[in-house]
């Protein structure tokens, strides 16, 4: 692939740039309270979605334009080269209902997806099944035309402020554990979901326990074949592994940026161990993005993520947590005494990203098996 682009692309990242020095909130980054910065983001959402710049690559009947992804490619990077707020999420969850729905199922869920109507959570992970997902407890039993659901979900991202729940459970306990799962679009707001926000070490609730009892679903909201669970699962973490998917390489060059800046009105960028730090962050962010790159080259060829993407998830957590160790060193006790506000809560927001998606270590085992290593 010719990672250049055509004229059109070029056209269309020079509108994109100006639309987005006219329209990006100012001060955004500095909204605290996180009920404002959350309300900040689903704005922020429905204003791409209706500039047409959310699912640019979607099928136009289901509220998309049909483009290549080379077009989602050019709006996360010129986002990040602008600062503009985080790009929504849509991918993940999109693509598993687009590629496992019904058509009534897709007219039905993806255009509020698209649009930023509705907010979707992802309720995979159990207390005693992350790692080992296939492991999953929470039962739907089938009752007449509806499943009613019990158990209990962990670490559900946005739980406290989704509107819908792309959910696993197990529809039958007498298969091999990974056969016996079906997934299921739930709404977060059928009695008997109760939500437990999680306050992690950042300081945010950014995560929830989701607590299932007796909850009632339509078997028209089951999504595939019943058993279909864990393809729909893998299908789902394939597109969350993959950074491009979620704006990742143009958050991390605005950080990159603002590390630099801390080192110089430090002024040590005079250090050595210094310059050849934020070169080793530099050179991290490139690795990552030509990976990203190679990955896209494959999906505009036609081909669905797979195992691979687990370098790029494995890379992306390095490069991020790498990055936030820097800023640590170069910030010093500045960051305990609150003189660089913020900074050691990205800190702490940045350990998580090699446990969520699947940890490190499982993104190591899959490598390993794609490379046919001994076990
Ligand atoms: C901030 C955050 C957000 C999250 N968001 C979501 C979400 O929105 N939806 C959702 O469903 N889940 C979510 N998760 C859950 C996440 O996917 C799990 O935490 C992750 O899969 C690990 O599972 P676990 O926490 O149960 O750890 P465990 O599976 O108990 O693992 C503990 C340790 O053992 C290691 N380990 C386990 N099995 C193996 C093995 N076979 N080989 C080598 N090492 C192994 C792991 O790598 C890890 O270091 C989130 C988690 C966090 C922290």
């Amino acid at each position: 692939m010719d990672y250049r682009d055509t004229p059109e692309e070029a056209e269309f990242r020079a509108t994109l740039r100006e639309w987005l020095s006219a329209t990006i909130p100012a001060g955004w980054d500095k909204i605290e309270d996180e009920l404002e910065a959350v309300r900040l983001r689903k704005d922020w959402h429905r204003t791409l979605y209706r500039a047409g710049y959310v699912g640019m690559s979607w099928p136009v009947e289901y509220g998309g334009r049909g483009l290549s992804p080379v077009y989602d490619a050019i709006l996360n990077e010129e986002s990040g080269n602008l600062g503009a707020p985080p790009l929504p999420s849509v991918g993940y969850i999109g693509r598993a209902i687009f590629m496992y729905a019904s058509e009534e199922q897709k007219r039905r869920f993806l255009p509020p997806l698209l649009s930023g109507e509705a907010s979707w959570c992802q309720g995979f992970s159990e207390p005693e099944a992350g790692s080992d997902l296939a492991s999953l407890r929470t039962a739907a039993r089938l009752d007449g035309d509806h499943y009613v659901v019990n158990g209990q979900k962990m670490w559900t991202s946005g739980g406290q402020y989704a509107d819908w729940c792309l959910l696993l459970a197990r529809t039958d306990p007498d298969v091999p554990k990974h056969k016996g799962i079906s997934a299921f679009l739930v709404s977060m707001t059928e009695p008997g979901v109760t939500v437990r926000p999680i306050v992690i070490a950042s300081g945010e609730a950014e995560t929830a326990e989701v607590f299932w009892d007796d909850v009632r679903i339509p078997v028209e909201q089951r999504l595939g074949a019943p058993g279909e669970g864990w393809r729909i699962a893998m299908t789902t973490v394939a597109y969350e592994r993959g950074p491009a998917d979620i704006g990742f390489i143009a958050n991390y060059r605005r950080t990159l940026r603002k590390v630099e800046g801390l080192a110089a009105e430090r002024g040590l960028l005079e250090k050595e161990e210094v310059r050849k730090a934020l070169a080793r962050a530099y050179v991290r962010g490139e690795v990552l993005r030509l990976n990203c790159m190679e990955q896209l080259s494959m999906r505009v060829s036609g081909r669905a993520p797979g195992p691979e993407g687990s370098i790029a998830k494995l890379l992306w957590a390095d490069a991020e947590q790498s990055l936030q160790h820097l800023a640590m060193d170069i910030l010093g006790a500045d960051e305990m005494t609150g003189v660089a506000a913020g900074w050691l809560s990205s800190y702490f927001t940045s350990r998580p990203v090699s446990v969520y998606g699947g940890s490190a270590q499982i993104q190591k085992n899959i490598i390993a098996r794609m490379l046919d290593m001994p076990r």
